[in-house]
């Protein structure tokens, strides 16, 4: 408990260093919009992954290993600085704050490169990796749902009204794992039913990404068996 305490104290002092925390003040300001109403709130933070090991070893370290995990102290320190602030008035749960980390760089070592030839075949951990390549073909930018409210159907029970059915994207998830209609009450175990007007929409865009040397293998310089196979990339 102490440590995780410590750790959303390294991510409020390196947001504030980092001018994050303006920025979250910034970002609340067109939520405030009485029209606008959604089931959650999403916030894009740089990180510099140097910057944070200078302010805590430790939260360096999560933010390079676990993003998963130093997305969620992300997650709860700004919940605390909309309330304690109020950011914005409408907000009720923390699973309402959507932060998404993006890294200005990763450090220069092989581990943090994926080499498109010798793509992983088994699951290894989920951490941030950078990759090079062609891109070959991309789609068209459509949608995807980034947040939506779920409301049981059951008018007695406390979960009818509110905000405690909150589904967020993951990463790697699919649009079935965040929307669908038969999703069940933790509460009472009715069904739960979508308020789709608090529903949120993102961009998303699929490309085909290809190792370089595959140009070679296209100019017909190079004679050889060699096939490449090109990855699809979501971009969110
Ligand atoms: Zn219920």
């Amino acid at each position: 408990m102490a440590d995780i305490l410590s750790l959303k104290e390294s991510v409020l002092v390196y947001l504030d260093r980092s001018g994050g925390l303006q920025k979250l003040t910034e970002d609340c300001k067109p939520f405030n919009d009485p029209q606008l109403s959604e089931a959650v709130y999403r916030f894009r933070f740089s990180v510099n992954p140097s910057d944070v090991i200078e302010v805590d070893p430790v939260l360096g370290d999560c933010v390079l290993h676990e993003p998963l995990r130093a997305t969620v102290l992300f997650q709860s320190v700004c919940f605390l600085a909309i309330k304690t602030l109020s950011l914005i008035e409408k907000i009720h749960t923390e699973s309402q704050v959507n932060v998404i980390l993006n890294f200005t760089h990763l450090p220069p070592f092989p581990e943090y490169t994926l080499d498109l030839c010798r793509f992983p075949r088994v699951y290894g951990p989920m951490r941030p990796v950078s990759m090079e390549g062609l891109v070959i073909a991309m789609t068209r930018v459509t949608k995807y749902t980034q947040g939506a409210r779920f409301l049981c159907v059951s008018d007695d029970c406390p979960c009818s009204k509110g905000f405690h059915h909150i589904r967020v994207h993951a990463p790697g998830a699919t649009e079935s794992a965040t929307v669908r209609n038969h999703f069940c009450c933790m509460m009472c175990g009715s069904q739960l039913k979508e308020d789709v007007k608090f529903r949120v929409l993102g961009d998303k865009q699929l490309v085909e990404l290809i190792h370089v040397k595959a140009l070679d293998v296209l100019s017909g310089r190079q004679q050889s068996s060699l096939r490449y196979q090109s990855v699809t990339l979501f971009l969110r």
